[in-house]
């Protein structure tokens, strides 16, 4: 294997800074120092850094700032003592051991997207996104994907060979944290999720061990990498994902505005779905942003968006009662490659600081949750960058398989629901605090309507009773798992599960 030199590392680093147009919001100066005390001597630190395959980034380096910049810039502030861009698994054992034998914690990152800030530390920080090689298998239908892809990339490898892995919308999620908590998309009605097409993975145990997982080797580690939630039980390494083809797809975005019924739409399209076949999806939802629904605001408030495995005149038929109820402001209906529906359906983001929150449903929210969504939507505190509130269409093959078949345990709901508060990380606490008094009372104003179960891969920092939420009757296996393979519990985050219940 070669090195990765320090320029290509700061050519493809700053391409991507570019790409997500985030180095003018960068908070923190190019060659920071941490200043920090603890940790290992600068002997030991080079003695890891000469080790690699890959690179180790210090406070101070170039690159080291865009490199360590979570997602969630509400935890900009945390800043790795190491990061080691990871170049294969012997240079995730490597770094494994390094913060065992220092007492440093150790978190992976692949996609750098946890809600939570759960994949920066003040200890070492192992990426995985120079380990994002893609290969396909036609003859078996699997696609062995690097821990460090992103969803994009995989997207584009597979496309050709018109096959799709089912994953998510957004482009810059990282596979790895998508699949080890779940992972659904606009085709997991159809395909099931992520996790679900899990056929093999390899991950580097907190022992320092590689181990292969699968329904023959090491079964149990295999359930738990299936639902069970990145940074729990080591640092997976590589996937190999079953996959399946794809032709022509029918897509829809319908938008209604600020006048317009809203109850009305909502309610029309919630039933919509809720009876539609497994070919069906949606994303139903309100947005207010720091415009506000106020007078000369854009006007397009609510978005139906959504994908059927099906030709576009029985969408508009499947559609029509939504047209009847409630007329959108604005609607595209269209039949498209997979590829280009991809790339209609996508998610471009920018790293913002932001609380989001989850709850599953077990049926349409009734007339009283739609009104309540609405009057909170129309008191977002008007300082604060945006506030929003999705479902997304549940069941179909998610549903099939049984709750306890893998760690994933949400088998049974009709919607899952997303809200979430951002601010801009120069705004004053005073609007920060807004913000999150905002959609946590909106979230209380809501629990009548909700089964009380969270999405693990939509971590809420601020969640209590996290591990029923996310793992229901799974929980304690998932701690057994967790003592088998971690017994010192070196994988340590808030919302770990931990070695003994
Ligand atoms: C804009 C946006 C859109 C999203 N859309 C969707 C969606 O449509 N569907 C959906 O299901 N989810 C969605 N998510 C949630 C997403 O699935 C989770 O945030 C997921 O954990 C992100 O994975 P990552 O690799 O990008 O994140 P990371 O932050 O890198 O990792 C998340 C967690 O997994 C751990 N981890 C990372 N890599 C590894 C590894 N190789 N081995 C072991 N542990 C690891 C980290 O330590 C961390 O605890 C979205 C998130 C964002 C921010």
């Amino acid at each position: 294997m070669t090195r990765l030199t320090r320029r290509e590392f700061l050519r493809r680093s700053g391409q991507a800074a570019l790409g997500l147009g985030i180095a003018s919001q960068l908070a923190w100066p190019i060659g920071c120092s941490d200043g920090s005390s603890f940790g290992p001597s600068e002997a030991a630190w080079r003695d890891l850094a000469a080790s690699l395959q890959g690179m180790l980034l210090r406070p101070g380096d170039p690159g080291y700032a865009l490199t360590g910049l979570p997602t969630n810039l509400a935890f900009v502030g945390i800043r790795p003592q190491g990061i080691v861009l990871s170049a294969g698994p012997a240079d995730v054992k490597t770094s494994v051991g390094f913060a065992r034998e220092h007492g440093l914690p150790a978190v992976a990152r692949s996609g750098g997207h946890s809600y939570a800030g759960y994949s920066t530390t003040p200890g070492l920080l192992v990426d995985l996104s120079l380990m994002d090689t893609i290969k396909i298998d036609p003859s078996e239908g699997i696609a062995d994907i690097g821990a460090g892809a992103l969803l994009d990339a995989v997207d584009n490898v597979v496309a050709p060979f018109d096959i799709t892995v089912p994953a998510a919308r957004c482009a810059t999620v990282g596979i790895a944290g998508l699949l080890l908590g779940g992972g659904f998309g606009f085709s997991a009605r159809k395909f099931g999720l992520t996790s679900d097409n899990l056929v093999r993975t390899q991950i580097v145990t907190a022992d320092g061990e590689l181990r292969n997982c699968n329904e023959r080797e090491n079964p149990d580690l295999y359930w738990a990498c299936r639902g069970g939630g990145g940074g729990n039980f080591g640092i997976n390494v590589a996937f190999q994902v079953s996959t399946h083809p794809v032709s022509t797809v029918s897509v829809y975005r319908l938008k209604w505005g600020v006048k317009d019924d809203l109850a009305a739409a909502w309610s029309a399209m919630q039933d919509v779905a809720f009876t539609a076949p497994d070919d069906f999806s949606l994303r139903l939802g309100i947005t207010i942003n720091e415009e506000g629904p106020l007078p000369g605001a854009s006007n397009e408030l609510m978005t139906a968006l959504g994908q059927f495995f099906g030709p576009a005149v029985e969408l508009r038929d499947l559609l029509a009662p939504v047209f009847d109820a409630a007329p959108p402001k604005r609607s595209t209906i269209e039949e498209l490659s997979f590829a280009d529906a991809t790339i209609f359906l996508e998610l471009q983001d920018t790293p913002d600081a932001f609380l989001t929150k989850s709850a599953y449903m077990s049926g349409p929210l009734p007339d009283q949750g739609i009104a309540t969504v609405l009057d909170f939507i129309r008191r977002f505190p008007p300082d604060s960058r945006d506030g929003n509130f999705h479902i997304f269409t549940w069941g179909g093959e998610i549903n099939r398989v049984p709750p306890d078949a893998t760690a994933f345990v949400h088998r049974s709901a009709a919607f899952l629901v997303e809200s979430d508060s951002s601010w801009h990380t120069d705004d004053p606490q005073s609007v920060v605090d807004a913000s999150k008094d905002w959609i946590e009372e909106f979230f209380d104003s809501m629990q009548p309507f909700f089964t009380g179960s969270a999405y693990q891969n939509f971590m809420d920092p601020t969640l209590v009773e996290w591990q029923s939420a996310y793992y229901g009757a799974n929980f304690p296996r998932l701690v057994d798992v967790k003592r088998t393979y971690d017994p010192d519990n070196f994988f340590n985050l808030a919302q770990s599960i931990p070695t003994q219940i």
